[in-house]
């Protein structure tokens, strides 16, 4: 399958390390030109040469509208907007999450989508395959007990991806969420762990809990996630619009 990718001109929030890192690598494996920010300077460092790569917190809306301006402009234009940047946020009941903690969960899961966004859509107003892809979370299509900050996120990253598929269409712009469920890495180990910690049960009883949910019950590559995006990101994706596509192993229930 062709992707025809190799002339498109990406930016990917958060891409140094994780799932974002994975989408960088797929991009740039496709032939097209890739600028990603994080604020992990040692894992920036690692990037491949060519990427435009700089240390931005994506909380920070100044730092980031700036940075979707000159990645573009160091790129000769933008075709696609990855927005993927998000943390787990605090796993806690709602009485015990502090106002900081929900202020700063929103920031990065929902509002640097938001921004990012606003910044990029001027932008891609000149592409002939333009699109913009935004990370939720299988927290964004189902209720998560002792994560609702992050939950009420990402439910607004979708709501975020259907209000400008609508907004955007008559420009040909394309907006959709991609919605991974349980993904193998150290973010995913570090949410278990927490979790386990705060129901006072095992790794391996949560673990096994999570996949009893699980059509497919084994972990999601970020590789699958990336393999989504490009898709979406591609021609081929040119009649899909708006919306919200769980790569899951078919979870119907968290936690
Ligand atoms: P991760 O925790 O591995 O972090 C990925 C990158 O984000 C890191 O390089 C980190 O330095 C960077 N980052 C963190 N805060 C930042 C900030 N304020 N500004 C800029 N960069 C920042 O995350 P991941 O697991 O790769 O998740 C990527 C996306 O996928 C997120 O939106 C996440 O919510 C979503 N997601 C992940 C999973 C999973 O199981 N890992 C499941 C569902 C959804």
């Amino acid at each position: 399958m062709d992707l025809d990718l190799d002339a498109s001109r990406v930016i990917v929030t958060a891409g140094a390390a994780g799932i974002g890192r994975a989408i960088v690598e797929g991009f740039l494996a496709a032939g097209a030109r890739v600028a990603t920010c994080d604020i992990d300077d040692a894992a920036l460092a690692t990037l491949p040469d060519g990427v435009f790569a700089r240390r931005v917190d994506v909380a920070d809306a100044g730092a980031l509208t700036g940075f979707v301006a000159d990645a573009a402009e160091a790129m000769g234009g933008l075709d696609c907007l990855v927005n993927n940047a998000g943390i787990a946020g605090p796993t806690a009941r709602v009485e015990d999450v502090a106002l900081d903690q929900w202020n700063a969960t929103l920031a990065i899961c929902l509002t640097s989508h938001f921004v990012a966004s606003a910044a990029a859509v001027p932008l891609l107003r000149s592409s002939e395959n333009p699109s913009i892809v935004n990370i939720s979370s299988l927290a964004g299509r189902l209720g998560f007990a002792l994560r609702s900050p992050y939950a009420a996120a990402k439910w607004g990253v979708v709501g975020l991806t259907k209000s400008l598929a609508i907004e955007l269409g008559g420009d040909s712009i394309r907006v959709n969420a991609v919605l991974p469920g349980i993904v193998s890495g150290d973010r995913q180990r570090r949410v278990l762990e927490a979790r386990a910690q705060a129901r006072g049960a095992s790794f391996a009883e949560i673990e096994a809990e999570a996949f009893s949910h699980s059509a497919i019950r084994e972990y999601v590559t970020p590789q699958q996630i990336a393999n989504q995006v490009l898709y979406l990101a591609s021609p081929l994706g040119r009649t899909i619009s708006g919306q919200a596509i769980s790569v899951c192993g078919g979870t119907d229930r968290l936690g």
